[in-house]
């Protein structure tokens, strides 16, 4: 019988006892960051705040924010808690938007780590006859290591395919039956390209699912993700600093990704005034770890902008959800005063039946900004006739302007002719951060 939980005393705990669980490590873990960590008890005393001031979950506002500048200036050691000696592994971020932060793992960081990747992959329908491709970055990344020590958890045969190499993806995708396959989305959407170049359909392989994650991905991308290869594609979010993949992950319902809330707490701010915000706003999502032990976080805040819902879900598990981010705070792209997130282009260029290969070119020419979508023609449409391209631009010009409210150069570029990504994609060029514009 397959397992619908991977641990389900505490996947499907009520609400009213997760609330106690919580508050009882909130204090636990503020008190051991207060005693260990001198880059936190100097913030905590700046705001005169000391760990018995912290006795229930809302005096968690009372605590002082943690931002990624805070890490950055802590590099490499000032935020560990324990003694190196105590501590098996370090893993770094990726640095998409900057200097790269380290993040240091005890034995039992690592178990808990896993254990929520493993929740992930026993939530996506797995189990220990699944053999797991996992097409992840592996080294100092965390997507390879999580979803690996993920599937060995469960017990499935696991495939430590890192990323690139994609005909031996394919290969070994094909010859040794791999059932669920982990990667970013990009990377996913690429391998069902190379698929389909190779002459394979959606039902030659025998994938049931997938775990994507790593960047935001918009729902157009997963239907067609799940076309290309014939499974059903499952969100999983997670950051290096709270560990790695597997903080939050859906389930077979896919409305939302459940967080592991034995693990960690969550908050939605205003990014703008820090001010904490009702359950189902949208805002910046900001967390709080309960039981790590090398590299703990206080209100970390992630930049990811989101929602979070208590809704019962019917999947049986209790644990709140959060909505696919739809982007970094700092993604967002402010080009002549509008607000543009590259999730909004990705959405209108694959409703109109473009592939997700695209890139976003700004730049600032005599005090305007300029704004260029670069997008390929996919092969069975493609043409080189100027009269045709300049028709399909405009057409896909004014959706554009519909979603966005300003008008985009469209650029319509030959097949093949934008790199594909193995990991997180870089979908925008911004040169305007060069000249030191704040964007
Ligand atoms: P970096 O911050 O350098 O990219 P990480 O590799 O730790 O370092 O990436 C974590 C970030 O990746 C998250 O804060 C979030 O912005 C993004 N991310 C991770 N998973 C998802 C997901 N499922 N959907 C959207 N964004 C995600
Ligand atoms: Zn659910």
């Amino acid at each position: 019988m397959q397992k619908k939980f991977y641990q389900p005393e505490a996947e499907t705990m009520p609400v009213n006892e997760i609330k106690k669980l919580q508050e009882f490590k909130l204090i636990r873990q503020v008190r051991y960051v207060y005693e260990n960590v001198e880059y936190y008890r100097n913030l905590m005393d700046e705001k005169g705040v000391k760990p018995e001031d912290i006795t229930c979950l809302q005096d968690i506002s009372k605590l002082p924010f943690l931002s990624k500048n805070d890490l950055r200036e802590a590099y490499p050691y000032g935020m560990l808690a324990t003694d190196l000696n105590n501590c098996v592994r370090i893993h770094s971020t990726s640095g998409t938007t900057g200097k790269r932060v380290v993040a240091f793992y005890t034995q039992n960081d690592v178990d808990m780590w896993e254990e929520c990747c493993a929740r992930a992959i026993v939530a996506a329908g797995g189990d220990a006859g699944d053999v797991v491709q996992v097409a992840y970055g592996y080294g100092l990344f965390t997507g390879g290591a999580g979803l690996h020590g993920g599937s060995h958890k469960v017990g499935c045969l696991t495939l430590p395919m890192s990323s690139g190499n994609t005909n031996r993806q394919i290969q070994f995708m094909m010859d040794l039956n791999a059932t669920f396959l982990c990667c970013t989305p990009s990377y996913a959407a690429y391998i069902g390209e190379s698929l389909k170049e190779k002459g394979y359909k959606p039902e030659d392989n025998k994938l049931k699912a997938g775990i994507f994650g790593a960047e935001p991905w918009t729902e157009e991308m997963r239907k067609d993700i799940e076309k290309s290869l014939g499974i059903k594609a499952y969100d999983i979010y997670g950051l290096t600093e709270s560990s790695g993949p597997g903080v939050a992950f859906e389930c077979c319902e896919q409305n939302g990704m459940h967080i592991n809330e034995d693990h960690f707490y969550a908050e939605i701010i205003d990014p703008d005034t820090g001010e904490v915000l009702p359950e189902g706003s949208k805002g910046e999502l900001v967390f709080t770890s309960l039981d790590k032990e090398a590299f703990p976080l206080i209100r970390y805040r992630t930049r990811d902008i989101t929602v979070l819902s208590r809704e019962k879900c019917s999947c049986g598990r209790t644990f709140i959800r959060m909505h696919k981010p739809m982007g970094r705070s700092d993604d967002m792209m402010i080009i002549r005063g509008v607000n543009v997130f590259p999730s909004q282009i990705e959405a209108v260029l694959l409703n109109n039946g473009y592939a997700p290969n695209y890139q976003i070119l700004v730049d600032r020419v005599n005090n305007t900004d300029t704004f260029e979508i670069r997008v390929e023609m996919l092969p069975e449409d493609f043409s080189d006739t100027p009269k045709v391209i300049t028709k399909k631009e405009k057409k896909l010009q004014a959706a554009m302007k519909e979603m966005l409210g300003i008008n985009p150069v469209i650029r319509l570029a030959a097949p093949k002719s934008i790199a594909r990504s193995e990991g997180k994609a870089v979908r925008v060029i911004d040169n305007r951060k060069k000249m030191g514009i704040n964007t």
